[in-house]
């Protein structure tokens, strides 16, 4: 991976520990925490699932 990146569940580095469980729980939830800076996102719940914004990166969403 060319930059380092941040879970969006837990707000660790991707490379410090195992991820496994925040990647099941990323399927179901919004992330918490920008993948890019490891900002908290504003998580809001849409009719069709969720979008989460970071200041600096934007939004992403899903559900
Ligand atoms: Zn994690
Ligand atoms: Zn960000």
């Amino acid at each position: 991976m060319a930059e380092p990146g941040f879970c969006g569940h837990c707000g660790r580095g991707l490379d410090e520990v195992d991820h496994d469980v925040c990647r099941a729980r990323l399927r179901l939830e919004p992330p918490r925490y920008c993948a890019q800076c490891r900002r908290r996102m504003v998580v809001q719940v849409i009719p069709r699932g969720w979008s989460a914004t970071c200041v600096e990166h934007g939004t992403v969403s899903g559900g």
